[in-house]
């Protein structure tokens, strides 16, 4: 695997290759990789020639200095685990890199940074426009590979895409999760084994909703799975709701549309987010 850190050196490697008119996949993360993230690399090798994986961990898109001050690096392991995996080429550029001070974005992203994540992320999906941007720009794929554990933002990706015209083939790929049901995410190692336990709250209240989607009536789901929260002054619930699949606006009955149920939750000093198709 060859290792990139500037952008001068992955833009001149990629001006050869793109002369053989070879297909570049990527696969945009934050680090600190697990079966999630691996999963998007072996679907970008399984459709194109080249699979390249960024690691950046993009301040731009913290609301909370502390948890972008807590976020895990373990690169080295990193390294490890993309050579195995048959990673091409891995791009992990310092934040100097990638910014200048000076800097500003302007796409607006529009309704969708004021519901669900972009309600409780204040500027996040801002942030994340902004580098999904740039490493779209520097590397221009052909297709790059996002998990559907991050759905809002793959729909904030997809308009942005269509907006300004990038044609790249986004693909949203399935959850990977742990045995016990709980979405695998970078932070996962922060919890406590009292926090992990608890944290299996998040699938059961999704799994609750899912399996009884065409029983009950979406108020009676959700006052039910909101139990699951209750009585805990460690589990703290964000939101728990149950979309549109395209606009992510709230349902209150079941009609035609396709739905989703997704999930943002405190358990401690730790944010969990998840999400389930329901129909
Ligand atoms: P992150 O490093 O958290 O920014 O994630 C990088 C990419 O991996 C995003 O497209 C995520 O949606 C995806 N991802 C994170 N966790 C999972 C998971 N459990 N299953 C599948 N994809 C995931």
């Amino acid at each position: 695997m060859k290792i990139f850190k500037t952008k001068f050196a992955i833009r001149e490697f990629l001006s050869t290759v793109r002369s053989q008119k070879i297909k570049i996949g990527l696969v945009p993360t934050m680090g600190a990789l697990h079966d999630g993230h691996l999963s998007l690399v072996a679907q970008s090798k399984a459709n194109c020639v080249i699979t390249i994986v960024s690691i950046f961990v993009n301040p731009t898109q913290f609301n909370n200095s502390d948890d972008l001050k807590k976020y895990p690096k373990p690169l080295e392991k990193d390294i490890q685990l993309l050579e195995n995996a048959g990673c091409d080429i891995l791009f992990s550029p310092e934040v100097d890199e990638m910014y200048s001070e000076t800097e500003d974005w302007g796409y607006e992203v529009g309704p969708m940074s004021n519901i669900l994540e972009g309600k409780f992320r204040p500027g996040h999906y801002k942030g994340v426009t902004q580098i999904v941007f740039k490493l779209f720009d520097l590397i221009k794929p052909d297709s790059a590979f996002f998990g559907q554990k991050d759905y809002q933002q793959f729909l904030v990706i997809s308009k942005m895409s269509q907006d300004l015209n990038l044609n790249i083939d986004l693909i949203a790929c399935p959850i990977i999760r742990e045995a016990d049901g709980l979405a695998m995410s970078s932070r996962n190692i922060r919890l406590s084994a009292s926090e992990r336990n608890k944290s299996l709250a998040l699938f059961k209240s999704l799994e609750f909703i899912r399996t009884n989607f065409h029983q009950l009536p979406i108020d009676e789901l959700l006052d039910r799975a909101n139990l699951l929260f209750e009585k805990d002054d460690h589990v703290s619930l964000e939101y728990l709701k149950i979309c549109d699949m395209l606009t992510l606006e709230e349902i209150h009955s079941k009609k035609k549309q396709k739905a989703i149920a997704l999930i943002a939750c405190m358990i401690g000093e730790t944010r969990l987010i998840d999400n389930m198709i329901l129909s």
